[in-house]
């Protein structure tokens, strides 16, 4: 049986064809979310790169804030179904798993079938998201993708204060006033989302194995500051950005499997 699950997010569309909710046949991202024409591209492209067409998918199921406007799926999933399910069949065994996407962070404890148990979601702010690292990154006037690497180079802790994405826009340009490298405020700026992000998940606690999902598990320097802050390894995958449209291929091939 063949499936496909499109995650519709904020910031990015994602997308992935499987057969029997085992092996990925094709997969895509497209860093363009909802209402813009990231969705129909990156589901063009992956059925082009699997190489069927669309009759030929049994269930097609979407997943994200997008969800319920893309003409093209036969049924939607929560994103909190969808990430555990998928980042349990990319990391087996994992308990717990820290989304960190666009414009929200989730922290989730699933069982070892990857079905959710419980969960904590800040959607209320942009400290702590993607967004967050997004704003930063423009006024370093780097890409979102370099911070990672451009963090690996800092000697000294420097902290990020504000919790408000405006005044810690302020708080990043008075560092750079002051000579502080950019390495450091780099880091700076990933403690403070690895702060946010664990002062939100210990109100659940973070059972191992820890896993990361979402686009901004891609950023070393996040998952590094999270690590030191949770005092605890963290896995991850390079395809974590793509959890939650793992989790609905898979979700999709078990109702229609049923
Ligand atoms: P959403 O599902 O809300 O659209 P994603 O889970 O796709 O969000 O994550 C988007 C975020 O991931 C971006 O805001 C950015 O911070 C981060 N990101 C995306 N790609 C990369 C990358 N290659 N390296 C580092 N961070 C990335």
């Amino acid at each position: 049986m063949i499936t496909m699950g499109i995650d519709i997010g904020s910031a990015a569309s994602k997308a992935v064809i499987m057969e029997d909710g085992v092996r990925i046949l094709a997969k895509g991202v497209r860093s363009f979310g909802i209402g813009t024409s990231g969705p129909v591209e990156v589901y063009e492209t992956v059925l082009k790169k699997a190489g069927v067409a669309r009759e030929k998918i049994d269930c097609l199921m979407a997943t994200g804030y997008g969800r319920t406007g893309f003409a093209e799926a036969d049924c939607q999933a929560s994103e909190l179904s969808c990430h555990g399910k998928g980042m349990s069949f990319l990391i087996p065994g994992i308990r717990t798993v820290i989304d960190i996407g666009g414009q929200d962070a989730k922290v989730m404890e699933i069982n070892e079938r990857g079905a959710l148990l419980k969960f904590v979601m800040n959607d209320k702010c942009a400290a702590g998201t993607g967004r967050f690292l997004e704003v930063m990154a423009k006024v370093l006037g780097m890409n979102v993708e370099m911070l990672g690497e451009v963090s690996r180079g800092s000697a000294k802790e420097l902290n990020i204060s504000n919790v408000c994405t405006v005044f810690a826009e302020s708080e990043v340009i008075s560092h750079l006033a002051s000579q502080e490298t950019v390495p450091d405020v780099v880091a700076g700026i990933h403690r403070s989302v690895a702060k946010r992000v664990v002062g939100l998940g210990s109100r659940i606690g973070f059972k191992p194995d820890i896993a990361i999902s979402g686009g901004v598990a891609l950023n070393e320097g996040v998952v590094y500051a999270i690590e030191k802050e949770i005092k605890c390894r963290i896995r991850t995958h390079p395809d974590a950005q793509l959890a939650g449209a793992c989790g609905a291929a898979i979700l999709a091939y078990e109702k229609t499997a049923k």
